[in-house]
């Protein structure tokens, strides 16, 4: 493999879309959820791993996470990437049950970025942490990360203590986004307790699967219960190549309008745009984190638009060098390789 470089040789930047850190404070109160009667299964499949787990790969990704300087760029110019947008990694603040202090984790992680932001201002670009679960503060926190701190988006990691962002209690989260302009990355969880048995059994709960199933079907539940109706001009991002969702249109088309001619479930309305697919394409943005494959990157680009999908590695979890090599060599035009890599993000985060 020829040796990547940073710095455009190739025709285009590579910006990295969904890319994770912690803080130390989210580290504690992930302990002490794990650490409480009954913790919920998720929660303990998915951080019981990655933070004590003595095998190579979780030893690395738990360092890696909390560096926001030198360590981190050196991977980055390993690795040929220009630039992170970085998330507070899952479930963050959603799995937190005193919402006092998951708030306060938000707020400090957007400071903690912000900072690493300023000092590395070609090099990283963040997204904002909010707590859901006491949406009047989340949505002064999305509004001071934006206009005061300079974050370019809000990261949600899908469902928040098992409850869905269509829920009219989190109203005041999506009216903040859209007011800011700052679209939601609507980033993957273990599935909630009601969701995760059968797949927990199997080894399927976390990335290799259950993350895009429960993402997913977030995703959908926003738009068959109206959230783009209410809120038009809301833009989410979801990654893993749109969690498969790309690949479901035609039939989520078929049983979505067949479910609302017969009036079949008191959830599902009427939407404005009708087609489950018009809000995919026109609300949605898709990133291939995870999924540093050819086939589903031109599927989605041909089904969703050029203009929508958006390159991220999901550093430091899935960050082989040879995939971005792989990604260089698509059979595709620079023009369009270029959108991938760069311009869209451009665009979407406003750099
Ligand atoms: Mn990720």
């Amino acid at each position: 493999m020829a040796q990547l470089t940073t710095g455009g040789s190739q025709g285009y930047l590579r910006i990295a879309t969904e890319e994770a850190f912690s803080t130390p404070e989210l580290i504690a109160a992930f302990r002490d959820e794990l650490a409480a009667p009954d913790p919920d299964p998720g929660l303990q499949s998915l951080i019981g791993f990655y933070l004590d787990h003595p095998a190579e790969r979780p030893q690395f990704i738990a360092k890696a996470l909390l560096d926001l300087g030198e360590g981190r760029l050196a991977d980055m110019d390993a690795r040929g990437i220009d630039r992170q947008i970085l998330a507070l990694t899952a479930p963050a603040t959603n799995a937190v049950h005193d919402v006092d202090r998951a708030a306060m984790i938000a707020e400090t992680a957007n400071d903690r970025l912000a900072e690493a932001c300023r000092a590395h201002p070609d090099r990283f670009s963040g997204m904002a942490a909010c707590a859901p679960q006491d949406a009047p503060r989340a949505a002064r926190e999305i509004e001071r990360a934006v206009t005061k701190l300079g974050l370019k988006a809000v990261v949600i990691n899908s469902h928040i203590l098992g409850e869905y962002l269509d829920n009219p209690k989190f109203s005041e989260v999506l009216e903040a986004a859209e007011a800011m302009d700052a679209p939601i990355y609507l980033h993957p969880n273990t599935p909630p307790r009601n969701m995760i048995g059968p797949m927990l059994e199997a080894g399927l709960d976390g990335a290799v699967f259950g993350f895009g199933v429960e993402t997913g079907m977030h995703a959908l539940r926003l738009i068959t219960s109206g959230v783009f109706d209410r809120f038009p001009r809301l833009q989410v991002i979801i990654g893993h190549m749109g969690e498969a969702l790309p690949f479901w249109m035609y039939r989520l088309d078929f049983m979505h309008q067949a479910g609302i001619r017969a009036n079949r479930y008191e959830f599902l309305k009427p939407l404005k745009k009708e087609k489950v697919s018009n809000y995919l394409k026109e609300n949605f943005y898709m990133t291939n984190s995870g999924v540093a494959w050819e086939p589903a990157i031109k599927f989605t680009q041909d089904v969703i638009g050029k203009d929508r999908v958006l390159y991220a590695m999901d550093y430091p979890y899935q960050c082989p060098a040879e995939e971005v090599a792989k990604l260089d060599a698509m059979d595709m035009s620079l023009e369009d390789k270029k959108m991938f890599f760069q311009t869209n993000a451009e665009r979407v985060f406003k750099l």
